[in-house]
């Protein structure tokens, strides 16, 4: 059962007592952690009233379903357009669906993804003021510094090694791919203090970078922290928490929503 608008209210003031608490520790201002709403699993309906109460950018982590609720532009309250994030891993046959749908995406992993984006943006219509032709796309480097036993994401220790090659082709070599930070999911353990040192990993990681100017001059955004945990990673530095079902509720996995069932 999806929540009612007022059942979703009552979640998000609820997780908004939750950031600012956890800014107030961090000594952090509550507009410097972005709520990405995650959908993933909940229809059309649900991102509506999410829209109704504020919601400006959603997180969704299969292309298809992303492209179900998100290829017609949607305004926001604020009267910004509503951004839809990526945040799942995309097969290469999806990478040129994903770019097309998404405002960011949050998981990649290899310079051939970077690459095939690359030229997929190039072709695009241009997105913004700078940019007549082509869209420019936000990336962020999904690091496995948590979740060990799946497969996503950059190796932990190679990581820096993959950033670094980057860093030595330049700001030239991905003219419409902006590098916008690191992504991470915490550790799955059940306790949300377990994630704190991948999660400090992960800025460390991320500062030093930033710090390197050039293809990393925008490299300010950690996408860290899901409803489990989003205190630690708020703690930690996180700008981009990722929440699902403290906002939307419990997933129903045996409904898919791209399943016309
Ligand atoms: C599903 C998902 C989330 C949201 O998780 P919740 O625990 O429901 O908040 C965040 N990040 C990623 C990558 C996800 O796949």
């Amino acid at each position: 059962m999806e929540f009612t608008l007022d059942e979703m209210r009552e979640h998000l003031a609820a997780l908004e007592a939750r950031i600012s608490e956890a800014c107030k520790i961090a000594d952090r201002s509550r507009e410097s952690v972005k709520l990405v709403w995650v959908s993933k699993f909940h229809p059309a309906e649900a991102v509506e009233n999410a829209i109704a109460l504020g919601a400006t950018d959603f997180g969704e982590n299969r292309v298809q379903e992303a492209e179900l609720k998100f290829s017609e532009p949607r305004m926001a309250k604020d009267g910004s357009r509503v951004r839809c994030h990526v945040i799942g891993p995309v097969q290469s046959n999806k990478l040129k669906k994903a770019a097309i749908v998404a405002d960011c995406i949050h998981s990649i992993a290899s310079v051939e993804a970077l690459e095939k984006l690359e030229k997929v943006c190039a072709a695009l219509p241009g997105n913004g003021a700078a940019a007549s032709q082509g869209k420019i796309l936000d990336i962020l480097f999904q690091v496995n510094a948590g979740e060990e036993e799946t497969k996503s994401g950059l190796d932990v220790h190679e990581a820096e090694a993959f950033l670094e090659s980057l860093a030595v082709r330049g700001e030239t070599a991905f003219p419409h791919l902006r590098f916008r930070g690191l992504m991470t999911i915490g550790k799955n353990t059940g306790v949300a203090e377990d994630s704190r040192e991948c999660f400090a990993f992960l800025r460390n990681l991320q500062q030093k970078f930033l710090a390197k100017g050039g293809a990393f001059a925008h490299f300010d955004q950690l996408s860290m922290g899901m409803t489990g945990d989003l205190e630690v990673a708020i703690e930690e530095g996180s700008t981009m928490i990722r929440v699902g079902t403290a906002l939307f509720g419990e997933r129903d996995y045996s409904k898919p929503v791209n399943d016309p069932a």
